[in-house]
This record gives structure tokens, C-alpha cells and sequence, in this order.
């Protein structure tokens, strides 16, 4: 089933608590203008039951029913109206009677059978009334004393306010409903502004934003909240879109290269040696192009929160050593030298073996890319209180100092033509980047143009309370 939309469910939720709250007030109101009517008129009947009782016992002690009966008709009566009264004594003796209760008939119990003041309704000739019926003991005689009192005012008065409320009632729960929408729409409709132009935002207008509000309330925050939103997303749809972009081209230059040597070779036939040759090129290319595919794809994944690393305690120290010689091998091949300063001791930290690998062997590839023979590439680790203090120093070509902020960046090259022709695609330097901010470390650059860089990177190392722990952890996130 289709739900209500908020607006018409604040309506119907506010309009039942007004119509609960209209009736109790109502039917309160009502019940306690009844209860004051009658209170008022049982006080009338009693201070008519006391009047008459004082009266009686003003009269003489041994005064007969007779002459009881002349003092009340002439004196009582006169005073007060009996219209509604009756006194009948225990011997059954009326010792007065009003002329309409005779009339109706009406008897009242004898003195013995009243115990407690009774109030009653009753209606005579379809005329309501209220009649109090009480035994009055004076001077040793016993009466049942029975007076009453129109109600039919009070009556009437109680059902024109009920008519009035009944009448009332409906109209004001109509105010109220259009009211209580009106506000709800009103209250709402910025939302529905929102809802439209959130609907008109596709992959191709990214860039527009939702209209901000200045409400200062939850809307505002939900505008504002959105619209980050929006701006996140679309940075990050224009770094995929790059993404796509920049890995085709660098993608493009190999395959054609490739393409190019076997079709030049193709044109005529060759010797032995100019095919070998050929083939040696492709296969370099090949393996130029399967490495920067496999680049791609670690962005890719990391991009996707795939790429997860898994933290384990690790000598930090002798995983360079170790790298170490294999490294002294090949810089002397390429008639640089290598000088390893390592800190002694072990260097404990929490992290990925080989991504830790993959680290060094991105920086120790660039120093030796960018370094011509005759140079020097110094290995240092060193600690502080905090870190393991990584630094990978050439005396090679350096980077300019404009250029030092955005070699983080993928794709980045300082000299395209120089880089390629390395084997380089500018996406070395932003793994590093994304491996170190895993590790919950930092990656910088020191150079002067001609005069060689350093890389130096800080990774945290393990404190005793992680050791205790035994903390191995694993962890991924997005490539910058
Ligand atoms: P690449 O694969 O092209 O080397 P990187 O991301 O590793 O890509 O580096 C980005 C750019 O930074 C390089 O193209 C190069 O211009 C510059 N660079 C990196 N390391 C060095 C270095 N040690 N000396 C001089 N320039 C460097």
C-alpha cells in the first residue's frame, strides 16, 4: 500500500490530537458546569430544609398539628415558597402539602424510612426537577420534610452547550485540518524544492547544486549536507573520469610502439638479427605495458576499497637489509653507489610486509632512475620517539621546487619524454603515497634542482601497548 505523504500524516496526526483534545475539554467543561448546577441547587434545597427547620422549632413545644399546619401556610409559606413543598409527621400527618405535588400525588416515606438526606431527579408533568428529601427532628416530633426545585432552566442551559459544542465541534476540527495542512505544506515545501532539484542532477550536470537554504533550521543543514555531498561525489566522478582518461593515453603510447616496430619489421623480409632485435623491443614494450597495467589495476582496486592491506609487527630493519644487497648489485651495475645507514637494533612497526616492499622499491627505483652515473644513493632508517625514519637520498637530476607539491599526483611527470623512456608512467610515487597514509604515516620530498632528492618517509612505530596486544590489523582505503 501506497504510504501517506509526511504532510498528510502531520495533518491526520494532528488533527486526531486536536479532535481527543477538543472532545475532553468539551465533555470536561460540560460535566463541570453540570456538577456547579446541581451543587448550587442542593444548596438552595438545603438551606430551605434548615429554614424550615429553625422555623419548627421557634413554634411552640405542645403546639398541635393543626396549629402547625396555620403557621406554616400562613407564616413559611409566605416567607419562602412552599410551591414544592411538602411535611408529613410520623403519625402521617400532613403538616403541608403544596398543591402541585398533591396534584402529582407524590408521598413522601414517613419519617422512620429516611436515614440520610436524599437528592433526587424526578419529573413531574414532563417538567424536570431536583428534590431533596430529609428527616428534621424537632422538639421531640419526627418530619419528613421533602422540597423541591424546578431544573428545567439548567437543563435547558446544559443541552445549549452541548448543542453548541456538537455544532462548533466539526467546524473548528475543519480550521483546524486546513490549518494544520497549510503549515505542514508550508513547513514541507522547501523539501519538495529540494526533492526536484535533487531529480534533475545526473551524471552529466554534476556540478549543479541544490538551492541552499538560509533557514537556519534542519532543512538548511539537509541543503547544505546534500550539497557536500554532491561535491564529494563529483570529485570524485572527475578522478575516475581522469583516471579513464590519463590510463588509456598512457595505455595507447606502448600499444602503438609495439604496433608500429612489428609493422615496419613486416614490410620486408629481414635477417636473423633485425627479427631478434624487433623482438626484443615488443618484449620490452610488453613488459613495460604488463607492469603499468598491473599499476593501473592496484589503483583501481584501491580506488574500490579492494586493495586491502594486512598489518603484522615487523622488523623494520631487517627487511632493508635484506633488500639491501640486491640493490647493491644493481647500482653497481649502473655505476652508482649505494651507502646503507641503518640504525642499530631492531625498528619495530605494524605493517604490511610487502606493501612495505613495493615502498622501497619505488623510491630506491627512482633514485636510480633519476640519477646518472657517476652518483650516490644513501639508505638511511633512523628512530624517533614517535616513528622509523625512512629516507631514500640521490644525488640525481632533482625536482624544481614548483613541480615538488604535485609528483604525489598520479600521472605526473616532471619530464614526460625522460620518464617514459625510464619505464615510468608518473603512478609510482602515488601508490607510495597511498601505502604510507595506510600505515598511518607520511611521505615528503626535499630536492634541489641538479642536486639530488630525498624521499624520507615516517611510519609509526609499535609502542608496548600494541605489543601486548598482539596487533595485527588489516586495512584499506581509497588512493588519492
Ligand atoms: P614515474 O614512474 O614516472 O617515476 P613517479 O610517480 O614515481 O612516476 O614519479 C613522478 C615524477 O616525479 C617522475 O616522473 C619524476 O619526474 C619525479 N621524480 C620522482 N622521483 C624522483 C627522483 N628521485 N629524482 C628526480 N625526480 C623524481
Amino acid at each position: 500500500m501506497k504510504r501517506l505523504s509526511i504532510g498528510l500524516r502531520l495533518t491526520l496526526w494532528y488533527l486526531a490530537i486536536f479532535a481527543t483534545a477538543q472532545l475532553l475539554f468539551g465533555f470536561g467543561m460540560w460535566f463541570i458546569l453540570r456538577e456547579n448546577f446541581y451543587r448550587i441547587a442542593d444548596e438552595e434545597l438545603r438551606s430551605q430544609v434548615e429554614d424550615l427547620t429553625r422555623f419548627l422549632q421557634v413554634q411552640k413545644k405542645n403546639a398541635t398539628v393543626a396549629k402547625l399546619q396555620e403557621e406554616v401556610a400562613e407564616a413559611y409559606v409566605i416567607e419562602h415558597s412552599g410551591d414544592f413543598l411538602q411535611i408529613i409527621d410520623s403519625e402521617g400527618n400532613w403538616i403541608f402539602r403544596a398543591s402541585a405535588l398533591q396534584r402529582n400525588a407524590v408521598v413522601p416515606p414517613a419519617p422512620a424510612a429516611v436515614e440520610h438526606p436524599a437528592y433526587e431527579d424526578w419529573q413531574l408533568h414532563s417538567r424536570p426537577f431536583r428534590f431533596l428529601t430529609a428527616r428534621v427532628e424537632v422538639n421531640g416530633h419526627v418530619y419528613t420534610v421533602q422540597t423541591g426545585l424546578p431544573t428545567d432552566q439548567m437543563v435547558r442551559t446544559l443541552s445549549l452547550f452541548r448543542r453548541y459544542l456538537l455544532m462548533f465541534a466539526p467546524l473548528l476540527l475543519l480550521v483546524a485540518a486546513s490549518g494544520g495542512f497549510w503549515l505542514s505544506r508550508k513547513a514541507l515545501s522547501p523539501v519538495d524544492a529540494l526533492t526536484r532539484a535533487a531529480r534533475r542532477i545526473s551524471g552529466s550536470n554534476l556540478s549543479d547544486r541544490l538551492e541552499t537554504l538560509k533557514t537556519g533550521d534542519e532543512l538548511q543543514r539537509l541543503s547544505d549536507t546534500l550539497n557536500e555531498m554532491l561535491a564529494r561525489i563529483e570529485s570524485a566522478f572527475l578522478r575516475v573520469t581522469q583516471f579513464t582518461a590519463d590510463a588509456s593515453h598512457e595505455l595507447r603510447t606502448p600499444i602503438s610502439l609495439i604496433r608500429t616496430e612489428a609493422e615496419i619489421v613486416l614490410r620486408r623480409s629481414r635477417g636473423d638479427a633485425e627479427y631478434r632485435e624487433a623482438l626484443r623491443h615488443i618484449l620490452l614494450e610488453a613488459e613495460r605495458t604488463t607492469t603499468l597495467v598491473e599499476e593501473l589495476l592496484s589503483l583501481a582496486r584501491a580506488d574500490a576499497g579492494r586493495e586491502s592491506l594486512h598489518l603484522h609487527p615487523l622488523d623494520l630493519r631487517s627487511l632493508i637489509a635484506e633488500a639491501g644487497d640486491e640493490w647493491r648489485q644493481l647500482l653497481e651495475v649502473r655505476k652508482l653507489q649505494f651507502k646503507p645507514h641503518l640504525v642499530a637494533g631492531e625498528v619495530q612497526v605494524l605493517a604490511d610486509h610487502v606493501a612495505i616492499q613495493r615502498l622501497l622499491a619505488i623510491l630506491m627505483d627512482n633514485a636510480v632512475k633519476y640519477t646518472p652515473a657517476p652518483g650516490v644513493i644513501e639508505l638511511r632508517l633512523e628512530t624517533n620517539d614517535y616513528n622509523a625514519v625512512l629516507s631514500v637520498q640521490d644525488s640525481g637530476i632533482g625536482i624544481a621546487e614548483e613541480d615538488q607539491p604535485k609528483i604525489f599526483e598520479r600521472f605526473f611527470r616532471v619530464d614526460k619524454a625522460r620518464s617514459r623512456e625510464m619505464g615510468g608512467a608518473g603512478i609510482g610515487l602515488s601508490i607510495a603515497q597511498w601505502i604510507v597514509q595506510q600505515h598511518q604515516g607520511s611521505i615528503s620530498v626535499q630536492s634541489d634542482l641538479g642536486h639530488g632528492s630525498t624521499f624520507c618517509v615516517r611510519l609509526p612505530l609499535q609502542t608496548g601497548s600494541d605489543y601486548q596486544l598482539g596487533a595485527v590489523g588489516s586495512t584499506s582505503g581509497k588512493m588519492s
